[in-house]
């Protein structure tokens, strides 16, 4: 199993106050420590700009660039320090870096251990601490190696609505949030909103109660997330994994445990073995509660292996 990463990401600083700060990186990379079988890839490259063109704008990739090496913000949630577009970059990488992996065969599970996250950020803009959409730049470069179907399981508590919004109408990719239900951003991820022309059956959104616990995730991935998986049948499964949905942080008021979340992932891992030869990568996405970070990623990197 390979895992991306690279210390340069705890340099984007978006300020003591927020939510997203550089310790959050720090508590998954200090988790891998003692767990056998993983390569770690701890020294990325930077995405150049025609890689990012394969998802974003011209003229949101140029505005992000503009600001490398300033401090300056995309929205006032997401506030950029100096370093804060290179670890952007990075994160971008990872995702692209990981799929090639994936599809050359040289790993079949990856790990993504990246910040900035990305699932919000959408062609033309960033939002929701997200710069970069670096699951969305993973799917599309599995796709350019020659890929037809790529499936992008979101179980971060926020709706990835960049993820929806880039993939749309899209009938390649099949893009599923499992999330809290009207909690970020406003009025997204319902349960009608199911893709757009093409993509129309193509985008699943399966928004949780307040107060879901893992019973009542794991039932409804059996229920709607699978079966959609499977009729569609992915040559690819990418995970936007937030851990923001644990009972002890504070962003939602979902109630998983990371044995939860090792539970979902293998189920991912259940279903890329059906029709993806068992590929899998997982990207680090939200997540707030410092206690649950640590022992969430192990239970997935547990799944990820095979032993979950
Ligand atoms: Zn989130």
């Amino acid at each position: 199993m390979h895992v991306y990463s690279d210390p340069r990401m705890l340099a984007h600083d978006p300020g003591p106050e927020h939510p997203e700060g550089p310790w959050r990186l720090a508590a998954v990379r200090g988790a891998l420590a003692g767990v056998a079988g993983l390569t770690l890839q701890d020294h990325l490259r930077f995405a150049t700009r025609d890689e990012l063109l394969t998802v974003h704008t011209p003229a949101y990739v140029d505005h992000v660039l503009a600001l490398r090496g300033r401090a300056g913000a995309l929205d006032h949630e997401t506030p950029l320090s100096e370093q804060s577009v290179d670890a952007a970059l990075l994160a971008a990488a990872a995702g692209i870096d990981l799929a090639t992996d994936l599809v050359l065969g040289r790993t079949r599970r990856g790990l993504a251990l990246v910040r900035p996250p990305g699932h919000h950020a959408s062609a033309d803009h960033g939002c929701g601490y997200c710069v970069f959409n670096n699951v969305a730049l993973a799917a599309q470069a599995s796709l350019r190696l020659g890929l037809t179907r790529v499936a992008i399981l979101d179980w971060d508590v926020h709706h990835g609505n960049g993820s929806e919004d880039i993939f749309a109408e899209r009938d390649d990719v099949l893009v599923v949030s499992m999330h809290q239900s009207q909690l970020f951003p406003e009025g997204r991820g319902r349960a009608a909103d199911r893709g757009v022309g093409a993509g129309l059956g193509y985008t699943l959104n399966v928004p949780m109660p307040p107060g879901s616990d893992g019973m009542a995730y794991l039932g409804a991935f059996d229920g709607e997330v699978a079966p959609a998986v499977r009729a569609f049948a992915p040559e690819l499964v990418l995970i936007s994994c937030g851990f923001d949905a644990h009972r002890l942080d504070a962003m939602s008021e979902v109630a998983l445990t990371e044995e939860d979340f090792g539970a979902l992932t293998a189920r991912a891992v259940a279903l890329a073995e059906e029709s993806a030869c068992g590929r899998v990568g997982m990207f680090l996405e939200g997540g707030y509660a410092v206690e649950a970070l640590g022992p969430s990623v192990q239970a997935c990197l547990r799944a990820l292996a095979g032993e979950g």
